[in-house]
């Protein structure tokens, strides 16, 4: 079977969370070895939750922050509460935090300072950290360039930019995750963009509950749908999924520190 890794998803998500049991077994029926599962949308009692399913799974692992879009709750007293959950070794990575400004759900410069602040958690911390960009690519690349990258280095999460944007990250040092957004019929520059990266640099992610891949789109995306995308993945990027899905889950060992698997 072929080896997967699920490097995004929100298992504490609404719409996941009361079956997560049922779709950890369905991930794992279809090959996926290592869920990382993110908090941070919403209130600190997600990240707090997603920390509690990680515990409970040892092939689930956790990723504490705070999203861009509620990036004006990203104050001392929330960073106090995930220096705290940070003390799980099941908490791989901070984040996800970033820049999104598509949405705009919060202000660019309360966005910005999130990021700084997570950049220096993630450095304290000595934890990598997943980036969430939606087109402010450049303004990202100037902050990492600005306040340094931390030393675990991090991921663009569900990578949308082009080949261009990709190049940038991957000399500032981040691996590339690719979601289903790459099995839709309308992402040609996003699939140039997935040769940009070396196979010691890919991921890829469900972001489930969100974005779940042709032919399943419009349905709850789950961890299982992931076998999807890296299938599209290895087509384009002429590998076959079993190579591509064992290089990926590697990269993610790598990249989070993962348990052997
Ligand atoms: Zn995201
Ligand atoms: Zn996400």
């Amino acid at each position: 079977m072929t080896p997967l890794a699920d490097t995004h998803c929100h298992l504490a998500d609404p719409k996941l969370r009361p079956d997560a049991g049922a779709i950890i077994e369905r991930g794992r029926a279809a090959g996926v070895r290592a869920f990382v599962s993110v908090g941070a949308i919403g209130s600190i009692e997600t990240d707090a939750a997603t920390v509690a399913i990680a515990e409970r799974y040892p092939d689930v692992y956790a990723v504490v922050g705070v999203h861009p879009h509620d990036a004006a709750t990203a104050d001392s007293h929330r960073f106090d509460r995930l220096r705290d959950l940070a003390r799980s070794a099941r908490v791989v990575a901070i984040g996800e935090s970033g820049l999104d400004f598509h949405y705009l759900h919060a202000p660019r410069e309360v966005q910005e300072a999130s990021l700084r602040r997570h950049l220096e958690l993630a450095a304290e911390l000595d934890r990598p950290i997943v980036i969430h960009c939606r087109e402010a690519e450049a303004r990202l690349v100037e902050i990492v360039r600005e306040a340094g990258m931390p030393p675990r280095a991090g991921v663009i999460h569900c990578f949308t930019g082009d080949a261009v944007a990709a190049r940038e990250f991957l000399a500032l040092g981040f691996y590339i995750s690719f979601s289903g957004i790459l099995t839709f019929k309308n992402a040609g520059a996003l699939r140039e963009a997935a040769l940009a990266a070396p196979d010691d640099r890919v991921l890829v992610e469900t972001d489930a509950p969100y974005l779940a891949p042709e032919p399943y789109r419009g349905r709850v995306n789950e961890p299982a749908y992931v076998a999807r995308t890296l299938e599209v993945l290895a087509r384009l990027r002429g590998s076959d999924p079993e190579t591509l899905g064992a290089c990926v889950l590697e990269n993610a060992s790598r990249l989070f520190g993962l348990a052997p698997v």
